[in-house]
């Protein structure tokens, strides 16, 4: 049973609610009702999966052929996995150009970061054609700076930025600068992307139901699938016959045959304040950016329309299988509420009101690949490490394309058919990758606190990078 936690007078639990932002969603519609499959049924693309991969490659297979039968099986409600309760940051990939150009070059490295602006536009636009309120705000996105050794990285990631000829997306800015945009005293300095946008995004994913339901997709929510048989589906109570399978299941993966040596599943919690807009005027913070630190174990946070700030920390736990420690680990929540604290002590008398955790699938090089699995017709997208809001609607259009054998842009973009190395089996890698977090989080709050971390600690962190991963310091 989950363990309440009281931070702020109000008993917490995390776990035992969905996210404020599906609650909030499903309060404000809670949608026409989609049962579970029962029987027997065929279809032309079977979708396993109803968070944003999942409804993304829905709507673009609509859109490439209204007449293909699209079924989403779901074993949840949509959006209630990590696409309704993550932190609402619809971000570029600019700060991500280390890994792309070492993978792929710098030349389709920076087309695969302008897939992710387009991506992050395309969302904006998708909300407004359809009517969906997904409060989406392009406010950009500050990197800041809270440890001296965070000074090397900034300096590195935006002359990367300026060697590939995109000195427009990401500049530096000063510790003034940051201030003025957000004044914490925790921040010394940072960095500024163009390509950030805010959003709600369990109004979004239900809106994206909306939107399948309404042009004749099937969706099945409360059914879930326990393998694929070819391009069968199999669930408890029934089956889907399809030509095309579709694999959107995220961390997930990790218990999938097709997906388990690519990912590692680590946890990542969000709490949310109440409302404290006049706080947020004291601080300045009125532009609507997203912020987050350069920690491996990220800290990330967003303001909503009415004044509360959600506030992310990547602090959490690796693990085998998804377990309730992804949604109920208050020592997670904790840890989470503490950064908060640290970096907004004028919002002190400010209740944190909710809290909630879920999975991030980890890629052994930072980012998602998009393809076809070893077997004909079963297509899968997976590895957005914590980065997948805007990555997953490219995902959308990438596997619509695939399955639709389109050729576009979209499917020569460098992460399709991507085959990054491979993590070690079970059970070395969740004990590795456990051992790893742990390490690399006691580093990054030495570093913070002005002290040196000792030696075990650094060369654990550093393991990753040391195996040929792109993953944590180096
Ligand atoms: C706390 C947190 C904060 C985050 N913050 C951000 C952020 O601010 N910005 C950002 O870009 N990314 C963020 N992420 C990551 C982002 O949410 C994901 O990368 C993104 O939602 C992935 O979408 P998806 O559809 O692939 O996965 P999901 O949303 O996880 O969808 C997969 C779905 O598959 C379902 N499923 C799994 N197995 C089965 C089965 N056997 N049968 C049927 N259904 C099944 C699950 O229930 C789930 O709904 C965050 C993640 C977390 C956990």
């Amino acid at each position: 049973m989950p363990t309440a936690l009281n931070l702020t007078g109000a008993a917490l639990t995390p776990g035992a609610q969905r996210s404020w932002w599906l609650r909030e969603a499903l309060a404000q519609d809670p949608g026409q009702p989609c049962p579970p499959l029962s029987g027997a049924v065929t279809a032309d693309v079977v979708i396993v999966g109803g968070g944003f991969t999942g409804l993304w490659t829905a709507y673009f297979l609509t859109e490439r052929d209204p007449n293909l039968g699209v079924v989403v099986l779901e074993q949840d409600v949509c959006g209630g996995g990590p696409s309704g309760r993550n932190g609402g940051f619809a971000s570029g990939w600019w700060d991500e150009l280390q890994g792309l150009v070492t993978l792929y070059g710098p030349e389709a490295a920076v087309r695969a970061c302008r897939a992710i602006s387009s991506s992050i536009k395309g969302i904006g636009e998708f909300c407004a054609a359809h009517g969906i309120d997904a409060w989406y705000r392009e406010g950009g996105y500050v990197f800041a700076i809270t440890a001296t050794a965070h000074e090397r990285l900034c300096e590195e990631m935006v002359k990367l930025a300026r060697e590939v000829g995109a000195e427009d997306e990401l500049h530096t800015l000063s510790a003034a600068e940051v201030r003025a945009r957000c004044a914490s005293p925790a921040f010394r300095g940072g960095a500024y992307m163009r390509d950030g946008a805010s959003i709600h995004p369990a109004r979004l994913a239900r809106g994206l139901r909306r939107v399948l339901l309404e042009r004749g997709v099937t969706i099945h929510e409360g059914t879930t699938v326990t393998r694929l048989d070819g391009t069968t589906a199999i669930t408890p109570q029934g089956a889907v016959r399809a030509r095309h399978a579709v694999l959107a299941v995220n961390a997930w993966g990790v218990g999938w045959p097709q997906l388990n040596r690519r990912l590692v599943a680590w946890s990542s919690y969000v709490v949310m304040t109440a409302p404290a807009p006049d706080r947020l005027r004291e601080i300045g913070w009125t532009g609507g950016e997203l912020i987050s630190d350069f920690r491996t174990s990220l800290r990330y946070f967003q303001t909503t329309p009415d004044g509360r700030i959600a506030f992310g920390g990547g602090g959490g736990r690796a693990r085998r299988t998804v377990d309730d420690m992804f949604t109920h680990d208050t020592r997670a929540v904790t840890e989470t509420a503490e950064g908060f604290r640290l970096m907004f002590p004028s919002f002190a008398g400010v209740p944190i009101e909710d809290a909630w955790g879920g999975p991030i699938d980890v890629s052994p090089t930072h980012l998602p690949a998009f393809g076809r699995t070893g077997a004909s017709n079963v297509y899968y997208a997976a590895g957005y490490t914590g980065n997948g809001v805007a990555p997953a609607r490219v995902a959308g259009e990438v596997l619509a394309d695939l399955v639709t054998g389109a050729d576009t842009d979209a499917v020569r973009l460098p992460m399709v058919d991507a085959r990054p190395p491979a993590f070690p089996p079970e059970p070395f890698r969740s004990w590795g990758a456990a051992v790893v977090r742990r390490a690399m989080i006691a580093k990054e709050t030495a570093e913070e606190q002005g002290r040196e971390p000792g030696f075990l600690v650094t060369q654990l962190a550093r393991t990753p990078r040391r195996m040929g991963y792109l993953l944590g310091p180096d």
